[in-house]
């Protein structure tokens, strides 16, 4: 049986590593708003979620007959919002209860905080834009109030310099073989994004390009081998092809049955990203593993407070 971890291993949490967690939520929401985003409420259960690229264990709950999902992304529903308001973020807290395994990349809890955002109309570049200038906003204010922390922390804390290089996928692992994202986010000294992912590797609803092989997709990642920060793209939303991925893909119809009748309905083109908010706090402050980022951590393989 698993055993349940000490109090004092579950809260190895710095006081200053939560000022600045707090502090970039904070300028990250008021740097959207001032872009005419509105913060909407997170949704936590529902009868639909993103069924990921990766198996993890199910994290549902029975009601009445039915069952709801633990949230594991907010996609569907950002796509849905986009019906009522063009510009929309949550911090959106995800359940994806991953295997031990995971435990080892730092990188991993089984229970974290996206800034997921969304915008109607939108490419990937503007969503690439928009989160490059936020992030050298947010950086910079950061370094100016937690700048004694921060020389301590993080000897090599930088403004990021916009705008991020571009890496394709497929390129990028013809060069340096299958651990190419690992390398490549060892040897940056800036984070980059990778763009164009191979349809296979990511979701049904990132949207195809026009080639039918890759997606209008890229992850962003941090440079000193911290590794993805972000994922995002442009979205499928168009009924027939959404149907063609699903099928491509392999996903079950029927527990996405209330996603498909509302995508028939129409629902509009938009793209977004989710930036991982432990993670943006683990780069930041220079941790060692997510379970340094957040107060009550939940790591893969164990149960704790
Ligand atoms: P995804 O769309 O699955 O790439 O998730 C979006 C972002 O959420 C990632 O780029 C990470 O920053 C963060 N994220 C995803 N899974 C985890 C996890 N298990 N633990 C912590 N952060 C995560
Ligand atoms: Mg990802």
């Amino acid at each position: 049986m698993t055993e349940l971890r000490s109090v004092e291993k579950s809260v190895k949490v710095k006081r200053e590593v939560l000022e600045v967690s707090s502090e970039l939520m904070s300028l990250m929401g008021q740097f959207l708003r001032q872009k005419g985003f509105i913060e909407i409420l997170p949704v936590i259960i529902s009868p639909i979620t993103d069924p990921l690229n990766h198996s993890v264990f199910n994290a549902s709950i029975e009601y009445y007959d039915g069952q709801y999902s633990l949230t594991k992304s907010m996609i569907f529903h950002k796509q849905l919002a986009m019906r009522i308001h063009p510009k929309i973020f949550s911090f959106s807290p995800n359940v994806r209860l991953e295997t031990q395994e995971k435990r080892k990349s730092g990188r991993h809890l089984i229970e974290f905080t996206q800034l997921d955002l969304e915008m109607r109309g939108a490419t990937r570049e503007d969503v690439m834009l928009l989160v490059e200038e936020m992030l050298a906003h947010t950086f910079a204010m950061v370094k100016e109030k937690f700048e004694s922390f921060l020389k301590d922390a993080n000897p090599h804390f930088s403004i990021p310099k916009t705008p991020f290089k571009h890496v394709k996928y497929l390129e990028a692992l013809k060069e340096y073989g299958d651990e190419f994202e690992s390398v490549l986010s060892e040897q940056a000294l800036e984070p980059f994004w990778l763009i164009d992912i191979p349809i296979d590797e990511r979701e049904f609803y990132d949207k195809l390009d026009d080639n039918e092989k890759t997606l209008k997709d890229m992850d962003l990642m941090y440079p000193y081998g911290f590794n993805e920060a972000s994922s995002g793209g442009e979205r499928e939303f168009e009924y027939e092809q959404i149907i063609d991925r699903m099928k491509h893909k392999g996903n079950d119809f029927e527990s996405m049955k209330w996603y498909l009748e509302e995508v028939k309905k129409g629902i509009p083109s938009s793209a977004g990203c989710g930036i991982g908010i432990e993670r943006l706090t683990r780069f930041i402050c220079n941790l060692s593993s997510v379970e340094e980022a957040r107060l009550f951590a939940k790591v893969p393989g164990e149960l704790s407070i």
